[in-house]
């Protein structure tokens, strides 16, 4: 299996849910073995910075996941579209972004998803790396906890349990596809809490959330008039999160993510405790033949995505 890139570039524009901000985004295409990285342009002074996305760039985890460059510059919720990428099997992208947080779009990572549609992947001639977990690991915190075993492909299995009845317990097993990512996960939106708004604002959290980007959820209703999109719409967004979160591992894993409760403070926690152990993961080399520029194989295009609604 090769490594993967966009064909051309893409843009998407909207406000962040957390700082209301507007950012315009560029997925770029890169070269073999750079991953994730963001580009922050528009800081003071015309500046632009590099910011690999990887666990080690982490600064907050709390409601959202933001990294930095340790010098000031930082991208927030940078998780949906770390998430389309990592699900539809792009292992390379530059991502150039103006502002300080990732557009919301429609709060879930559909419209990620459109967009690599529409720029196409297209294989590189270097072998994809994959990280493979050879030794359960496991992390908690309070009730929630999170364990990553040894397995074939990508399988996250994913529970929560919330006492508002809207919610409830839900679980759901996943095992990792482009397809399945495109049809189970990608159309999951996030969601929060009306008794939680007040106190979210006066934090300065939730200043850009809608009810376009947001499942909004009462004590006895959902708030949205079009309702969810799937029965258990909020697990598949824990899935969702957990495929962006998981991506700054830096390459495929290769192993099975079992969660109760996650946020994206225990997901890191995950990748600090995989990582802090040498003997519980494997990463496969890449071939180290010289590579004779980047093959243009067209391996996804638009017309295989589903019909959206
Ligand atoms: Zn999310």
């Amino acid at each position: 299996m090769n490594q993967t890139t966009l064909r051309e570039a893409v843009v998407l524009e909207d406000v962040g849910v957390h700082s209301g901000k507007p950012a315009r985004l560029t997925l770029h295409p890169a070269e073999a073995n750079t991953g994730y990285t963001f580009l922050r342009t528009g800081l003071e002074n015309g500046r632009e910075r590099l910011i690999s996305a990887r666990h080690t760039a982490v600064l907050a985890t709390e409601l959202q996941t933001v990294i930095s460059d340790g010098n000031g510059a930082s991208i927030a919720t940078i998780e949906h579209c770390l998430s389309a990428l990592a699900g539809l099997g792009v292992d390379n992208a530059l991502i150039e972004i103006d502002g300080p947080e990732v557009p919301i779009l429609d709060g879930s990572s559909a419209r990620f998803v459109d967009a690599i549609d529409q720029a196409g992947i297209v294989q590189l001639s270097r072998q994809r790396k994959v990280l493979k977990v050879v030794k359960k690991t496991r992390v908690e915190m309070g009730a929630a906890w999170a364990e990553l075993t040894p397995g074939n492909g990508f399988r996250l299995d994913v529970e929560i349990d919330f006492k508002n009845p809207m919610i409830g317990r839900q679980r759901r097993v996943v095992d990792m596809s482009p397809a399945v990512y495109r049809r189970d996960i990608s159309r999951a939106r996030t969601f929060g809490f009306m008794r939680d708004v007040e106190k979210l604002w006066k934090a300065g959290f939730a200043r850009g959330a809608s009810l376009e980007n947001t499942i909004a959820v009462d004590e006895d209703r959902i708030v949205n008039p079009e309702g969810l999109r799937y029965r258990d719409e909020f697990v598949r967004h824990k899935v969702l999160d957990a495929v962006g979160d998981l991506s700054l591992a830096g390459s495929a894993i290769q192993g099975t993510y079992k969660a109760y409760m996650p946020g994206h403070k225990l997901n890191f926690k995950m990748l600090e405790a995989l990582f802090s152990d040498r003997s519980a993961y494997t990463v496969s080399e890449t071939n180290t033949r010289r590579e004779y520029g980047q093959a243009e194989v067209l391996v996804s295009s638009a017309a295989y995505g589903p019909k959206m609604s």
